[in-house]
Order: structure tokens, then C-alpha cells, then sequence
């Protein structure tokens, strides 16, 4: 049935997924729970639910349900963005001369410009079911914060946000769409916690990191009454949400019979990758069918190429539970790397088990090339790339261009997850060459495992 294909491939109202699909769900080895880091033992619905909505603890915990349905609710909020278009590259081709066929998944076509609306708006959704006031998040770069803000303007809950400080001070833009939506957004870390206070004291000066505006707040949401706190990356529950990515882009893929071999997405916390591969994974995992899949992360926090699989914290304060996972250690603080989202020490537990029983490779890119491929593709393609989701066209085009010597008409899917309107420093300092290429050495990294918590079974 080969038709020619369109520039875009939409999907009918009719044909979007009415479920979300759990990865877990089909793993024969599921990944490892997360512990109570007191007793070391599992946590239980009891404790994450004074931290986390109810609804979300349960798809937390859920590794057996392959697919949960979408509350119709938000299945309503998405039709007001998605589907998101699957794109066919054909200019990136063109310009890369390649025999490669290359699709990408648009997620940025939406106010918060990224593919964190799609998670915001289901926690948001549980929160007020509830009952409850309101949440509170961190955020790195400011699109998490922005989309749960939208969200949460939406449902009319109260949404205050712990904002890394290096991102607070070089995006204003973004802190003031957030408060557009009626969010407070405090500069992290704070004097308004405890842990906050605590983190100045014994670092003055921190430019602040993703893992300790998590502590600040997880403070906050279990301080106050009718308070829950919610998370835009890593957790399960996240990758669920996510995998409507996934879901759309195979729906659409299949209706003009076009299978991918490569499936490439950027990781941070590994939400986007882990819900656009989530299908395809599934079929990997029942052994249906094969795909080569590929997370991209920098080389400045490169979880998964040089981290250490192991319990850890997911925060800086060490208040949340141990998750098992590529971690660089809770206190590892990366360089200023302009991908804000992609700053995160740990990674995703599924993606994680994924990476360790082989479903998955990973591959770490630096910075100036991230941003040469940013260009070359805003050039093309028209769309100006976030620097996180330039991470994934680096390596797209990489394989492109391997395909380029081998003559291989090899199909690439990658996850195109956002715009960089509000990144124009970093697009700056790479025009004017003042963008480098920081990769920590081991000894730098080794600071960062020797916080890694030690107990038997957790020796790295
Ligand atoms: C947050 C973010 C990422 C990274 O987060 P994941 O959870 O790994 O997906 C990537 N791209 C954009 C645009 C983001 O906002």
C-alpha cells in the first residue's frame, strides 16, 4: 500500500488513542521499586500518597495494566493541541542528501512549547479530582513549569513553582508566561524551605539544580494542607502520560504502512523518549517485531553513558525515596549547559531497566554540535528547535549521514520535542562562539557517586 506521503501526517479526531500504554506492563524484568530510603523497603501507596494525588500513585505503582484509558476530560484538553503533527523531513533530507527517510514528532505546537503539557494536564486532572488546592513542581528550563501552569489555570488550581536559578535569572521570559497562568514561581534554592536554606548555607553562590528545587517542592506540598506535589519527568506515571506521543506516531505510521528502524529521542529525565518508543517498545518487548532505539543525552550530564545503575536519590535534599537508576549521584551539579531539561543527575527506572537488559543504546553529545545541528535544522525545516530536543536531531542527522555512506534507505523516527524562542542566550553565545564543550572528568563524576547511598545490594 505505498502511497506518497505527506509532508504531515495528521491523525481524524476518531483515530486518536483512548488509552495510555504502560511499557511495564509487557517487561519481563520490571524495574526496581522505589524505596523508602529510612527502611529500605518499598514504598508504599500509604507514603506516596501524602506526596503525590492518589490516582497517580496508583498508575505509579501499576505494573501489570498494559493500557489505562484517558479520562475523558483530558482527552477533551488534547484535542485543543493534538494530535501533534508527524512530519516527513523532506528538506533535512534533502539538504543531508541522504537515502535515510526521516520523520519527526512535533511536540512543540502548543503555548508551553513542549511535549510536558501532555503529563501536566493529567496530574493537574487527578489533583482536582481530589479536591485539593493545588500543586507544587520544580522546574529546570521553565517548560514544565509552564505547561503544569496552563494546566493548572485550566482547572483552576493553585500552582506554585520552584524555578532552578540559573534558568529563573536567563529566562525571564519564560518565569512571566508562568505567572501569566497565575503560577508563583520562586528562584531555587529558596530561604522559603528548609531544605532551601540549608542548601545555601552549605553552597553559597549555586546557580541551583533540578534535584534540589525537587526537595524544595516536596517541602512545600507536604507542609501545607490540600497540597499535593507533582513531577514533569522520570516518574512512571509520567512516561504513561507521554505515551500518547508514541501512540500517535505509530497510528499515523501505520496508516501509510511505514515502519521505523531507528527510534531516536533526547533524555533528561527520559519522559519524552519513554513514551514516543512506548509501542514500539511494547512489540520489542513481546518480541513482535525489532527497532533499533537510541537515547541522546549531553555529554555534560551523561547519565547513562558514564552513570552508575544503582538506588539513589532523586533530589539533592535526599527527602524523596531511592529510585533504582542511571544516576551521577544526587549531588552532581552539571555545568551550565544551555539544554535545561536535560540537567537532570538520574534517569527514568523503565528506561533504565530498558538500558541495562539492552532494549535501548545511549549516546552522549556535546553541545556545539547540538546547536550546528539546531541550526542546520531551524534552516530547513523552518521549526527553531529547543537545545534539548536538538540533542535527538544531532543524532538523527548523524544516522542520516551514516546511511549517506552506506546507501542504506533506512527509515529514522525521532521525537522533535520543542521550540527555543525562550533560548535565544544559548543561541547567542553559539553564534558568537562563546559556547563550550564542558565533559566532566571521571574525578569530577567520582564526587558525584561517592553520594550515591551504600547499603548491601547497592554497591557500584
Ligand atoms: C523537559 C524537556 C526535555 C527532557 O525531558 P524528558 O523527561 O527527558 O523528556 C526534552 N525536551 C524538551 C523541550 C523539554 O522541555
Amino acid at each position: 500500500m505505498k502511497q506518497e506521503i505527506p509532508y504531515k501526517i495528521y491523525l481524524e479526531e476518531s483515530e486518536m488513542p483512548v488509552s495510555w500504554y504502560n511499557m511495564r506492563a509487557d517487561m519481563k524484568t520490571k524495574p526496581a521499586p522505589l524505596l523508602n530510603p529510612g527502611t529500605l523497603k518499598p514504598m508504599t501507596f500509604e507514603e506516596l500518597s501524602g506526596v503525590f494525588c492518589d490516582e497517580l500513585v496508583a498508575q505509579e505503582l501499576d505494573e501489570d495494566t498494559a493500557f489505562i484509558e484517558i479520562p475523558q476530560e483530558i482527552r477533551n484538553f488534547y484535542k485543543m493541541y493534538r494530535p501533534s503533527p508527524l512530519v516527513r523531513a523532506y528538506c533535512l533530507e534533502e539538504k543531508l542528501q541522504t537515502p535515510a527517510k526521516i520523520y519527526y514528532k512535533f511536540e512543540g505546537n502548543n503555548t508551553s512549547g513542549s511535549h510536558k503539557l501532555n503529563s501536566a494536564i493529567a496530574q493537574a486532572y487527578y489533583a482536582k479530582k481530589q479536591g485539593l488546592k493545588g500543586v507544587t513542581t520544580e522546574t529546570g528550563a521553565g517548560q514544565w513549569g509552564t505547561a503544569l501552569s496552563m494546566a493548572c489555570a485550566y482547572l483552576g488550581l493553585d500552582c506554585k513553582v520552584y524555578m532552578v536559578k540559573v534558568s529563573y535569572e536567563q529566562k525571564p521570559f519564560r518565569r512571566e508566561v508562568m505567572r501569566t497562568y497565575g503560577a508563583s514561581v520562586t528562584p531555587s534554592p529558596s530561604e522559603t524551605t528548609n531544605v532551601g536554606r540549608k542548601i545555601l548555607a552549605e553552597h553559597p553562590g549555586t546557580t541551583g539544580s533540578l534535584g534540589c528545587a525537587i526537595s524544595e517542592a516536596v517541602e512545600v506540598a507536604t507542609t501545607n494542607e490540600g497540597y499535593r506535589y507533582v513531577l514533569g519527568s522520570v516518574l512512571n506515571q509520567v512516561l504513561l502520560h507521554q505515551s500518547v506521543i508514541g501512540l500517535e506516531s505509530k497510528i499515523a505510521m501505520d496508516k501509510y504502512g511505514i515502519t521505523p528502524d531507528i527510534i531516536i529521542g533526547c533524555a533528561g529525565g527520559g519522559s519524552n523518549l519513554g513514551g514516543l518508543i512506548a509501542p514500539f517498545m511494547g512489540e520489542k518487548l513481546r518480541g513482535e517485531k525489532d527497532y533499533r532505539i537510541i537515547a541522546v543525552e549531553p555529554a555534560s550530564c551523561p547519565s547513562f553513558t558514564r552513570g552508575k545503575f544503582a538506588y539513589d536519590f532523586c533530589d539533592t535534599g535526599m527527602i524523596c525515596p531511592l529510585a533504582k537508576m542511571y544516576t551521577l549521584g544526587s549531588g552532581f551539579i552539571p555545568s551550565p549547559n544551555h539544554a535545561g531539561g536535560l540537567r537532570f543527575h538520574g534517569m527514568s527506572t523503565v528506561l533504565s531497566q530498558l538500558y541495562h537488559d539492552g532494549f535501548m543504546e545511549a549516546k552522549a553529545v556535546e553541545q556545539t554540535s547540538v546547536f550546528e545541528a539546531a541550526e542546520m535544522f531551524a534552516r530547513v525545516e523552518g521549526i527553531l528547535p529547543a537545545p534539548e530536543s536538538s540533542h535527538a536531531i544531532r543524532a538523527a542527522i548523524d544516522e542520516a549521514l551514516k546511511c549517506k555512506e552506506t546507501g542504506e534507505e533506512k527509515t529514522i523516527l525521532f521525537g522533535l520535542t520543542g521550540t527555543g524562542y525562550f533560548d535565544m542566550v544559548a543561541y547567542e553565545k553559539f553564534h558568537n562562539g562563546e559556547m563550550n564543550d564542558h565533559i566532566p572528568t571521571d574525578a569530577e563524576l567520582q564526587v558525584g557517586f561517592d553520594g550515591i547511598p551504600k547499603f548491601p545490594g547497592n554497591e557500584i
